[in-house]
C-alpha cells in the first residue's frame, strides 16, 4: 500500500484518498500550472494512525524517498543551514472542515537557517519575519500554546515602536520578537522550539492527523453528517513568499462572483505578505482588479489561469494563489461555495456557455436550495440595525416582538401579538411557546439542539447558539454588546443566514415563489435573472424524471394552488377535513345515534355536503387523479376535549340545569376514549364498525365523479382505504363499496371507472402486500405511519422528547419523520413493491407521507420505483426537481 503521492502522480477524482485540497493541487500541477513542488500523505496513513495510535511502519521511508526527491529537484535540502528548502504543512480531507488544524508555513527554518535565508533572499527583515511566524503558527497548533500569547507579545512589539502594522517591524524588531517567542515556547510546553527541521515536519503531520479529532472538528462533522472515519491527508508543499517586498504578495480569487453568478474578477490581494493574513484581516487588501496595475504581467496570467480552471473543472472555482518576486504561484484551487441563487445561475450560464448539460446543470443544484429561494425573505435595502448572528437553524423571515418564556409567547399570540420567544436555549416545557411564536431565538446549541430540531419539525424560523446575546429570563430582557432588548422590543430574526435585527425589517415575497403562482413570468422583459434561471432548471427536471408528482391537497384552493406548482393530481385528500366546523354538529349526531334510523339520517345529512366538497376537488383537479381517502382519525378527535365537558357538566349539575346532549356526549367520549388513540379505533376499522360510514362517502365520491362526467368534465378518482393490516379488511369494503358504485352508476346511466386502492402504513400491510394487492388497484405508503409502527414511537410525543438526545448521540443522522429511514422503513417499502407488483404487474404505487417532498426520500422512492410522490403544495417545486435530479 503507497501512503504517499507525488503532486504530479494524483488528480482530482482522488478527493478519498488525497483529500479535496491534495486532489486538486495534483490537478493543477498535471495541467502544468505553476504549483510548488510537493506531495501528499493520504488518509489511508491517517486512518491507520488513528486506529493504532501509530503511523504505519512504512510511512517514514515513504515519506523520506519523497522528501529526497524534493530535495533533489529543488536543489536545497529541507533546512540547510546556508540554502535553507521551506515546506507547508497543510491539513486536507475529502470535505473543508473548520475546526481541524489550519497549516504551518515555513517548516526548516531554525536558529542557523534563518541567516542562510536572510543571505540567500539578500532581505534580513524578510528571514526573521518567516521565523517568527514558523515559531506562532507551530507554538499554536501543534504544540498547543495558547495563541494569544504571540499576538499580545506581538502588538506590544508594535506599540513600544510606535507603528500600527506588521510591516513597519524591522530585521532587529522581529529578531527580538523571535526570541521572545522561543521563551514562550519553553515556558509554556517544558520544551524547546524544536531545531530539527524534519522533527518540525513530522510533529506537524501528526499533529495534523491528531487535529481530525479535536472536539470542534467532531462537532461540526456531526453537524453536516460528514462520516467519522474519513480521516485527512496532509500536504507538504514547497514555500514560495508573498512576503519579500512589494513585488510580491499573496490572494484569493473566484473564477465568477459566488453570490451572484456573474463573471467578473472577484477576490482580495494583499502586498508583501504571507497567505494566512488575507483571511486574518491583519492589513486592509485591495480588490483583486488593482492587481493589474500593480503586477501587470502576474495578473495577466491569472485571468488566464483562471479561464482555464473554470473551462477544465466546468464549474465556479475559488483560488489562493503567491506571487514571488513578480512569478506566480498557485496554491490552492476548489469548485467553491455559492449561495443558492448563484447554484441556479450558473448551473443554466454553464449550459449556455456550453460546457455542461442539462442533466449536469441539474446535478449542480439542490432541492434544499431551491427550498431556501421559496422562503419570504428580509428586503436587504431596509436599514435596520443589526444585533447580531447565531446559527441558521430553520428558514424563514420572522418579525415580532421579544418575550423570554414561554407562558407569556402563548398569552401574547392568544391577544393577537406576534412573538419572537427568545431562550437560552429550549426544553420540552417550551413547546406551547414555541408553536405560539412566529420564530425561535436561543443563544447556546446548535443544528441538532432541541430548539433547531423541533423548529424545523413545525417549518418555524429558528436561530439558535447567537453567542453574543445575553439572555436574562429572570429580568426578561438580553443585552448583546450594549444594547438591551427589553420584553415587548420588536426583533426580526432570518433563519436563512442566522441574523438577527433589532426593529421591525420589511419582509418580501420570494420571487421564486411569486412565478410558480403565475404571478411573475419568466420570460417578461423585465423578469429577475433568477426565475430565469429557476425555470430553466425545472424544465430540465420535468423533462428528466420518472417518477410523477402530485399533491395533498383537501380542498379546491390547495388542490388549485398545487396545479399551478405543477402537480400532477392529488396523492392524498383527507376526508376528515370536511368532518369539521359547522359540520361537527352533525358528526356528534352520527356519534351518538342509538338507533340505525338516527344514524341514517344523520349520514344523510353528511351526504350531500361531502359530495359538494367532491365536485369542487374534481373540477379544480380535472384530468388528474384524486386519491380520496376515507375517514382515517379516531372518532374522538371530533368530540369536545374530555376535561372541558367534563368541567362544564359538573357545573350544569351543579347548578341543576345539566343538558341531556351534554350528558350525552360526556358518555360518548367516555366510551370513545383510548390510551393509544393511534393504534386504536381508526381508519378502516372505523368502516368496518359504523355500519354506513363509508359507504356514505364512497357514494359522495360516485356521486359527484358521476355530476362531473355529466357536465362533460373528467374526473379521475381514486378510492383508498387507510389503515389497512389484512386483506380480508379491504375485501368487505371493497365489496360494500363496489354495490354503491353500480348503484350509482345505474342510477345516472354513467360509467365512473373509479380505481380502489389503499394505504400501506402498517409493517403488517406491507409484509402481506402480496395478498393485498390482490384486492387494491393501487398503494399508497402512508410513510408517517409506517416511520411510526415500525419504530414503535409516535411522532407527536417523541420529537420533543428524546430526539435532541437520539441526533446528538448519532443514533440518528436527522429525524426518521424527515428523511426516510432506508434501512427499516425503507426496506419494508421495496418489499411491499416487489410483492404487489408480483402480485399485481400493472399495480400503481405512490407514497402520500411527509418524505413525499424531502429531498432525499424522492431519491429512495426514485429507486424503490415507484410511480409518484405526493407532498404539501408548498413542496411541490422542490419534488419535481428531485425527482429529475434522480434520475438525471
Ligand atoms: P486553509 O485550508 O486554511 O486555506 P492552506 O493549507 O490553504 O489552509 O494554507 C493557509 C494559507 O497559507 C493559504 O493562504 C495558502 O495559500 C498559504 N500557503 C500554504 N502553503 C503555502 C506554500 N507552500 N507557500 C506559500 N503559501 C502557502
Ligand atoms: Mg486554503
Ligand atoms: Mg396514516
Amino acid at each position: 500500500q503507497k501512503f504517499v503521492y507525488d503532486f504530479t502522480e494524483g488528480n482530482k477524482e482522488l478527493k478519498d484518498l488525497l483529500g479535496g485540497k491534495g486532489a486538486n493541487l495534483a490537478e493543477m500541477t498535471n495541467l502544468g500550472l505553476p504549483v510548488p513542488p510537493g506531495f501528499t500523505i493520504t488518509t489511508e496513513a491517517c486512518k491507520v494512525y488513528l486506529d493504532s495510535g501509530e503511523e504505519p511502519a512504512a510511512l517514514r521511508d515513504e515519506v523520506s524517498a519523497h522528501l529526497d526527491a524534493l530535495e533533489q529537484r529543488m536543489g536545497k535540502k529541507l533546512g540547510q543551514a546556508d540554502d535553507p528548502l521551506l515546506v507547508s504543512v497543510r491539513s486536507g480531507a475529502k470535505f473543508s472542515m473548520p475546526g481541524m488544524m489550519d497549516t504551518v508555513l515555513n517548516i526548516g527554518l531554525s536558529d542557523a537557517s534563518v541567516e542562510g535565508l536572510a543571505r540567500q533572499a539578500g532581505d534580513e527583515r524578510f528571514a526573521w519575519d518567516s521565523y517568527r511566524r514558523l515559531i506562532q503558527m507551530f507554538g499554536k497548533t501543534v504544540l498547543g500554546v495558547d495563541g494569544e500569547l504571540f499576538e499580545d507579545a506581538l502588538e506590544a512589539a508594535k506599540e513600544a515602536k510606535k507603528v500600527t502594522v506588521d510591516t513597519d517591524l524591522d530585521a532587529a524588531d522581529l529578531r527580538k520578537l523571535v526570541k521572545q517567542f522561543k521563551k514562550t515556547v519553553t515556558s509554556e510546553t517544558g520544551r524547546d522550539f524544536p531545531q530539527d527541521p524534519r522533527e518540525q515536519m513530522d510533529l506537524a503531520v501528526k499533529a495534523v492527523f491528531d487535529s481530525w479529532n479535536g472536539d470542534r472538528a467532531k462537532l461540526y462533522r456531526r453537524q453536516e453528517r460528514i462520516p467519522h472515519d474519513l480521516g485527512t491527508a496532509v500536504n507538504i508543499c514547497s514555500m514560495v513568499f508573498g512576503n519579500l517586498g512589494p513585488d510580491s504578495g499573496t490572494g484569493v480569487a473566484f473564477t465568477r462572483d459566488p453570490a451572484s453568478g456573474h463573471q467578473g474578477v472577484y477576490g482580495d490581494y494583499l502586498q508583501n505578505a504571507q497567505g494566512e493574513d488575507v483571511v486574518a484581516g491583519i492589513r486592509n487588501t485591495v480588490p483583486l482588479a488593482d492587481l493589474e496595475s500593480i503586477d501587470n504581467k502576474s495578473y495577466d496570467q491569472l485571468m488566464q489561469i483562471m479561464e482555464r480552471l473554470e473551462t477544465h473543472y466546468k464549474d465556479l472555482c475559488d483560488i489562493e494563489f503567491t506571487i514571488e518576486r513578480g512569478r506566480l504561484w498557485m496554491l490552492q484551487t476548489r469548485v467553491g461555495k455559492r449561495t443558492a441563487g448563484a447554484a441556479f445561475r450558473i448551473a443554466t450560464q454553464l449550459v449556455d456557455q456550453g460546457l455542461i448539460d442539462e442533466a449536469e446543470a441539474l446535478q449542480r443544484v439542490t432541492g434544499a436550495q431551491l427550498a431556501q429561494l421559496m422562503f419570504p425573505r428580509f428586503d436587504e435595502t431596509a436599514r435596520v440595525e443589526r444585533l447580531g448572528r447565531g446559527i441558521a437553524a430553520s428558514p424563514g423571515a420572522a418579525v415580532g416582538k421579544a418575550v423570554f418564556d414561554s407562558y407569556t409567547a402563548v398569552k401574547w399570540s392568544r391577544s393577537g401579538e406576534r412573538v419572537i420567544l427568545i431562550r437560552r436555549e429550549t426544553n420540552p416545557d417550551d413547546l406551547d411557546g414555541m408553536i405560539a411564536a412566529e420564530g425561535i431565538l436561543t443563544s447556546r446549541g446548535g443544528k441538532t439542539s432541541h430548539a433547531a430540531v423541533v423548529a424545523r419539525g413545525m417549518g418555524k424560523t429558528c436561530v439558535c447558539g447567537a453567542e453574543e446575546l445575553e439572555v436574562d429570563t429572570k429580568r426578561r430582557r438580553m443585552t448583546v454588546s450594549g444594547t438591551v432588548v427589553e420584553e415587548g422590543d420588536v426583533v426580526s430574526i432570518d433563519g436563512s443566514t442566522g441574523k438577527v435585527y433589532l426593529g421591525e425589517v420589511p419582509v418580501v415575497p420570494s420571487p421564486v415563489v411569486e412565478y410558480f403562482e403565475g404571478r411573475m413570468h419568466a420570460g417578461a422583459d423585465d423578469a429577475d435573472e433568477l426565475v430565469r434561471a429557476v425555470h430553466r432548471i425545472m424544465a430540465y427536471a420535468d423533462r428528466m424524471r420518472r417518477l410523477r408528482v402530485r399533491a395533498n391537497a383537501d380542498n379546491a384552493e390547495d388542490a388549485l394552488r398545487a396545479r399551478r406548482f405543477g402537480a400532477q393530481g392529488i396523492g392524498l385528500c383527507r376526508t376528515e377535513h370536511m368532518f369539521l366546523g359547522e359540520r361537527r354538529g352533525m358528526v356528534e349526531k352520527l356519534i351518538l345515534a342509538d338507533t340505525d334510523a338516527e344514524r341514517e339520517e344523520a349520514l344523510k345529512a353528511l351526504l350531500p355536503l361531502q359530495k359538494r366538497d367532491f365536485v369542487e376537488l374534481f373540477e379544480a383537479m380535472d384530468g388528474l387523479p384524486v386519491t380520496v381517502r376515507l375517514l382515517d382519525p379516531p372518532l374522538h378527535e371530533f368530540l369536545p376535549d374530555i376535561t372541558e365537558l367534563s368541567v362544564r357538566v359538573a357545573l350544569a349539575e351543579a347548578r341543576k340545569d345539566a343538558n341531556e346532549n351534554d350528558l350525552r356526549l360526556l358518555q360518548a367520549v367516555h366510551r370513545l376514549h383510548e390510551q393509544n388513540p393511534m393504534l386504536g379505533l381508526r381508519g378502516v376499522r372505523l368502516g368496518l364498525v359504523i355500519p354506513g360510514l363509508f359507504t356514505m362517502q364512497v357514494r359522495a365520491i360516485a356521486e359527484a365523479a358521476a355530476e362531473r362526467r355529466d357536465g362533460k368534465g373528467d374526473p379521475r378518482a381514486e378510492i383508498m382505504i387507510p389503515l389497512v393490516g389484512t386483506v380480508q379488511e379491504l375485501e368487505i369494503v371493497r365489496e360494500e363499496a363496489e354495490q354503491v358504485i353500480a348503484e350509482v352508476e345505474a342510477a345516472t346511466g354513467v360509467e365512473l371507472r373509479l380505481a380502489l386502492g389503499t394505504m400501506i402504513e402498517l409493517p403488517r400491510a406491507a409484509l402481506t402486500a402480496g395478498q393485498i394487492a390482490e384486492a387494491a388497484e393501487f398503494f399508497s405508503f402512508g410513510t408517517n405511519d409506517l416511520t411510526q409502527t415500525v419504530w414503535g414511537f409516535s411522532r407527536d410525543d417523541v420529537e420533543a422528547s428524546f430526539f435532541t438526545a437520539y441526533l446528538e448521540k448519532g443514533i440518528f443522522g436527522v429525524s426518521p419523520f424527515e428523511t426516510i429511514d432506508k434501512d427499516g422503513v425503507g426496506s419494508l417499502v421495496r418489499n411491499a413493491v416487489a410483492a404487489g407488483r408480483a402480485t399485481r404487474p400493472d399495480l400503481k404505487l405512490g407514497v402520500c407521507g411527509e418524505h413525499g417532498g424531502d429531498p432525499e426520500s424522492v431519491h429512495f422512492f426514485h429507486e424503490a420505483g415507484l410511480d409518484y410522490v405526493s407532498c404539501s403544495p408548498f413542496r411541490i417545486p422542490v419534488a419535481r426537481l428531485e425527482a429529475g435530479r434522480a434520475a438525471a
